[in-house]
């Protein structure tokens, strides 16, 4: 079967209301429509995802968050948990992003979070990353640790068809100008893929989706999509802006 491309919206702690979330929503909404070969995971903060879950929307927009709890219930105050997000309409869930990591997530419950999705059929995207490029390499041993630590002891079904997120810290948060360029994000995948497949054969690897996440604007998305060797971005500041975000689409889905 044909693998589609994935644009996922990190909305972050944005907007400030419900209505401005809406509007926005809306607006994507209906470029989404247009899409032929594109699905859209919007990532509201966590008390919008119900009212977006009950809004009209084409086949191809689902609703996601942008963090789950690692436990299944319980005593945790502040948490929210998979079976809640599934229980108001969420489909798929952000995990490990490195804004939490910063805030003191470790792999241990990056993974626990992993198991808990799947148990519960929430999608995961899984965030790997490294916080800076340095001469040696050592880069690279940063991300097959992550992917390591995130994906040991899943079970195998689970990871067929894996959305991984690959977003350089370094890269998060800027203009497109500072986004990775086409041929490193290709050399990437290139390596993930290969950690996969190490760690858990051939056939997982070849079919897990890779998106581009960091500074992703209309300008820069298109050159990635043809070149870069991914299915597609996490997209985080210019998914609030209707208009950029629209045009991150269309070129999205240009390719395949
Ligand atoms: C993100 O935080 O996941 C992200 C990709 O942010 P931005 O697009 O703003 O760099």
């Amino acid at each position: 079967m044909k693998k589609r491309n994935l644009v996922v919206a990190n909305w972050k702690m944005n907007p400030e209301t419900l209505e401005k979330a809406k509007e926005i929503f809306n607006e994507i909404r209906s470029a989404s429509k247009k899409l032929k070969n594109t699905d859209v995971v919007i990532c509201p903060p966590f008390p919008f995802i119900n009212s977006f879950a009950k809004l009209n929307r084409p086949k191809n927009v689902f609703i996601g968050a942008q963090n789950v709890a690692s436990q299944f219930k319980g005593a945790f105050t502040g948490e929210v948990s998979a079976e809640m997000i599934k229980n108001v309409g969420g489909d798929f869930s952000i995990i490990g992003h490195s804004e939490r990591v910063a805030m003191g997530e470790i792999g241990e419950t990056v993974r626990q979070k992993l198991a808990i999705a799947f148990d519960c059929g929430l999608i995961p995207v899984l965030c790997v990353g490294e916080k800076e490029r340095d001469k040696d390499g050592n880069y690279l041993t940063v991300i097959k640790n992550q992917i390591k630590e995130y994906i040991s002891g899943l079970q195998k079904r689970n990871l067929v068809g894996l959305i991984i997120a690959y977003e350089p810290v370094w890269a998060i948060g800027k203009s497109y100008r500072d986004a990775m360029n086409a041929t490193d994000v290709h050399e990437m995948t290139l390596i993930i893929k290969k950690i996969v497949s190490e760690l858990v054969g051939k056939d997982i690897a070849a079919g897990i989706k890779i998106l581009y996440g960091g500074s992703v604007e209309a300008e820069g998305a298109l050159p990635i999509m043809e070149l870069g060797n991914v299915d597609g971005f996490l997209v985080g500041h210019a998914s609030l802006n209707p208009e950029e975000f629209s045009a991150i689409l269309k070129a999205t889905d240009m390719k395949r």
